[in-house]
């Protein structure tokens, strides 16, 4: 039997209240698509043992494959033992080999053992257990008399991904999960996903085959590209399929394009400053920082300094081309960016400038909306203006989208 679909359940009462955030899912949603495994529903619950027995049910009635994080906690509102035990008819019982383990891990730490633990030690006939190297919580692998597999995880992020990583996808790839595809995901940036959407037309058909979709996200508009590897040749080879396609995305789109895959703007612009063996300074001026946060853990040892000035004023009439130039100069930097916003209506124009041994580059772009966000929109098309300069592309390339005034290059 192969794992084609899944559903996701949330476990625990402080997500329902609001008081953590569900990361689980998303990040165990992630994992599944490129896998072939089609997610068709995330749901977070409550800590009520009828409410989770009757989701287990109804998941593993429609899916081939139901992950749960959460409620394998010792306390009495931990409750998803109990509940996939009520829903197989099954009767937990303390498992020896576990409960040796969990109770070395208390005389490690020479703390007496308490009982309310020992139920983190039942397995059920039908589960086998799952190791915690973080935790005290094993996790559950359950085959349903139906063919469906439960997995059942503990909540903390930190036991969950490891035992996910380490223990679970080498099981299930056992077992036959899904099937290979082929994704590719090219990053956009200077162009809104709605022009994207109209730009590529047809190709985002819901029944088109290879996949093509959108997503808006901070750093751009990421366009994705898939096909599953489901044996049904009719319809061509997948890895060729995708190929095809992503030739022809880019040549609509290819000028915007500035990542592929999940490279972020400080990635994508350390690989460009390494291959000149150039170093960073930067300036910011009203962008509180949005540009430091948007590059600095990225760039790593690329990243010279940046300075962040809170006041526009602090420019005292200096052009970002001359700040720059005097940024590279007081640092001994090989380039210096310099960025500047300033509010235009409800929307922020974002002055930028690279000097550089290549010469210097000055681009004026107003970007959607105003604060906070204007910041982080303009300190994306500071890092576009200074990438394009890094990779020796042609100044102005980006005004098709009508939102940048021309470039002006000057060479030194
Ligand atoms: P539990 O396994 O229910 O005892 O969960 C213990 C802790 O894991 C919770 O207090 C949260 O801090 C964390 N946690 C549980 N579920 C999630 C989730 N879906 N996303 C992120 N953190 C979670
Ligand atoms: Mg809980």
């Amino acid at each position: 039997m192969t794992i084609r679909t899944a559903e996701l359940l949330s476990i625990g009462t402080e997500l329902t209240v609001g008081e953590t955030r569900d990361t689980n899912s998303g990040d165990l949603a992630r994992e599944l698509p490129g896998r072939g495994v089609i997610v068709r529903r995330i749901v977070a619950l409550p800590d009520d043992v009828d409410v989770l027995r009757e989701a287990f049910t109804a998941a593993t009635e429609r899916s081939d494959l139901v992950v749960s994080t959460g409620g394998l906690g010792p306390t009495p509102d931990d409750l998803t033992r109990e509940a996939i035990a009520a829903m197989l008819g099954e009767r937990p019982s303390v498992d020896p080999g576990l409960e040796r383990w969990l109770r070395g891990l208390f005389e490690r730490r020479r703390i007496p053992f308490p009982e309310a633990n020992r139920k983190q030690a039942w397995l059920i006939p039908s589960a086998e257990a799952i190791p915690n190297s973080n935790g005290t919580a094993p996790g559950w692998l359950v085959r349903t008399p139906g063919g469906s597999v439960i997995v059942a995880l503990p909540g903390p992020p930190r036991e969950m991904i490891p035992m996910w990583r380490d223990h679970v996808l080498p099981a299930l790839e056992a077992k036959g999960l899904g099937a290979a595809a082929t994704v590719r995901i090219l990053r956009l940036a200077g162009i809104g996903e709605s022009v994207v959407a109209a730009r590529l037309g047809s190709l985002l058909d819901p029944a088109a085959r290879p996949a093509v979709a959108t997503y808006a996200r901070a750093e751009g508009v990421d366009v994705r590209i898939s096909a599953v590897h489901d044996g049904d040749d009719a319809t061509g080879d997948p890895e060729a399929l995708v190929g095809d396609v992503e030739r022809r995305i880019l040549e609509l789109l290819g000028e915007h394009v500035w990542a592929r895959g999940r490279t972020t703007w400080g990635e994508a612009l350390a690989v460009a400053l390494e291959r000149r063996a150039w170093r960073l300074a930067v300036v910011e001026i009203g962008l509180r920082g949005a540009l430091g946060t948007l590059l600095g853990e990225g760039l790593g040892e690329r990243l010279l300094e940046d300075d962040a000035l809170a006041d526009p004023a602090a420019r005292r009439g200096a052009s970002v081309a001359s700040l720059a130039a005097e940024r590279r100069r007081a640092t001994g930097a090989d380039v210096g960016l310099a960025a500047a916003v300033r509010a235009r209506g409800d929307d922020t124009a974002v002055s930028v400038a690279v000097d550089g041994p290549i010469g210097t580059r000055s681009e004026r772009r107003v970007v959607f909306m105003g604060g906070p966000i204007g910041r982080g929109r303009a300190a994306i098309a500071a890092a576009d203006v200074l990438l394009a300069y890094l990779e020796g592309r042609p100044a102005g390339k980006r005004t098709a989208h009508g939102r940048s005034r021309p470039a002006t290059v000057s060479r030194t």
